[in-house]
């Protein structure tokens, strides 16, 4: 074993897959976890970080990220984006192939955006690539040059660079996917459920969150995922349910564990703390305010957060391995798109900047149901890691897996000030909210990315590319 370059311990460090925290003390050498001892075993002259009290954490995996660079980099871009990352101990981020221009659909357009990424990662990054009508043959390559897998959409993704499949769409792509060992993970509502939906509520007032929940109802998410595993079971492809916000839909995700097909399914740590039916600490000044305030639209995304019951079940179902774990869906606009203005719901920009605090809002909820930070580690790190075929290196403390830490103190609270995110736009829904779980540093490869708000190693964050994870 190659002598550590430097030694990270402390009282409670979360390795492996250990439930509970321990004293440990993490031997790394050349970015790489060499061993994980005991607390005292620490070759005397050995550079040494003392975590101390806080809780030594495998770096946050977040493998659902939109940066929108190049072509819409002022809603967010990959500097602003990874360096508010680095800030929430997220050491890897897997990017969503649209709401840039291009969108990842063709090789070509996944070079342009490893050209506009150069220099600026602050984190290591990978890519998603993007299934949409037409684009069957650019598939493969998009696989060859290096992305974790697919993306799509079964409804109107919200811009017009990235077209939603149908059916015969699916049809075809799911086996060009099978062949190729790649996932597909689907935005998964019905387009026909949301239509008619939508003219329902396009009668109510657009300033008011219950007519937004009445156009996404939960029906058309268990549609939509019904198709999917239809089709991915015909195919005996991979699957995955992005940001599952139907409760009901988890019953269909658990049946079709059982028959064998690869399906898994992410939630969201919006879905997991707010409710559109339960009095909003923050959201108004009268204490008995319920619900989602009117033209409220930080709070807008789809599909949509729903009530508090549907939250307890969705929690539920992370508890019983149904949905194996959370995702950010970080998605961001310039201000002005979310029209706060008139507050109109339909007319907002759909999507919840939280890539920083995922960690937070996930602990305090999680804490509060009785979870341990055993669970927390899997639902972060673990999960996100193994769906894209980054485990060997990412997702754990381990041995021969890349030192990506983050060091945080799990009882430590704080309220949100939006201006001092790291995002390029400030809205979020968590402003003003009391969290717990402070990020005291992050390490990425063995590098002190970030410590007590600073910046500290500039951007040396790697692009991640599948053939070499
Ligand atoms: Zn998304």
């Amino acid at each position: 074993m190659s002598a550590p370059d430097l030694i990270v311990r402390g009282k409670r460090v979360l390795a492996a897959d250990a439930v509970e925290p321990t004293p440990a003390a993490i031997h790394i050498h050349h970015g790489v976890v060499t061993a994980v001892t005991p607390f005292d075993e620490a070759p005397s002259g050995a550079s040494i970080y003392e975590a101390g009290d806080d809780l030594v954490m495998a770096g946050i995996v977040d493998t659902h990220v939109h940066i929108n660079e190049p072509g819409r980099a002022d809603w967010e871009g990959f500097t602003t984006a990874t360096r508010a990352a680095a800030a929430g101990g997220v050491t890897t981020l897997i990017e969503m192939p649209l709401n840039s221009i291009p969108a990842t659909t063709t090789a070509e357009a996944f070079r342009e955006k490893l050209a506009a990424a150069a220099g600026k990662l602050w984190v290591d990054t990978g890519f998603w690539g993007g299934v949409v009508p037409g684009n069957l043959h650019d598939l493969g390559p998009l696989w060859q040059e290096g992305v974790f897998g697919f993306k799509c959409f079964l409804v109107p993704s919200g811009v017009e660079e990235f077209g939603h499949v149908g059916e015969d769409d699916l049809r075809a792509a799911l086996p060009v996917l099978a062949q190729l060992g790649a996932p597909l993970l689907a935005h998964s509502e019905d387009p026909k459920i949301i239509d008619s939906a939508s003219t329902v509520a396009a009668k109510l007032p657009g300033k008011k969150y219950s007519s937004w929940l009445v156009s996404r109802p939960c029906e058309a998410e268990n549609k939509a995922i019904e198709l999917l595993v239809r089709i991915a079971t015909a195919a005996k492809s991979r699957l995955h349910i992005v940001h599952v916000s139907s409760a009901e839909a988890l019953d269909i995700v658990r049946a079709a564990k059982t028959t064998g097909l690869a399906i898994t399914a992410e939630t969201c740590p919006h879905y997991l703390t707010f409710a559109a039916d339960e009095t909003n600490s923050l959201g108004s000044e009268d204490p008995s305010y319920i619900g989602i305030p009117d033209g409220a639209t930080e709070f807008k995304c789809a599909p949509p957060i729903r009530e508090a019951e549907n939250r307890e079940r969705l929690w539920a179902g992370l508890g019983d391995g149904t949905l194996d774990f959370i995702a950010s869906d970080h998605s961001p606009c310039p201000p002005e798109l979310k029209r706060k203005e008139t507050g109109d719901f339909f007319a907002a920009w759909g999507g919840i900047a939280s890539l920083e605090l995922g960690l937070a809002a996930v602990w305090t909820s999680a804490r509060a149901r009785g979870y341990s930070v055993g669970r927390l580690a899997e639902w972060l790190c673990r999960g996100p890691a193994r769906l894209a075929g980054l485990s060997r290196r990412k997702g754990a403390i381990a041995e021969g897996r890349d030192a990506d830490l983050v060091v945080w103190n799990p009882e430590a609270g704080f309220r949100v000030e939006a201006e001092r995110l790291h995002q390029r736009h400030k809205l979020t829904p968590y402003a003003g909210r009391d969290l717990l779980g402070v990020v005291t540093a992050t390490f990425l490869r063995g590098r002190k990315i970030f410590e007590r708000g600073e910046f500290l190693a500039g951007p040396t964050g790697n692009v991640l590319k599948r053939s070499e994870a």
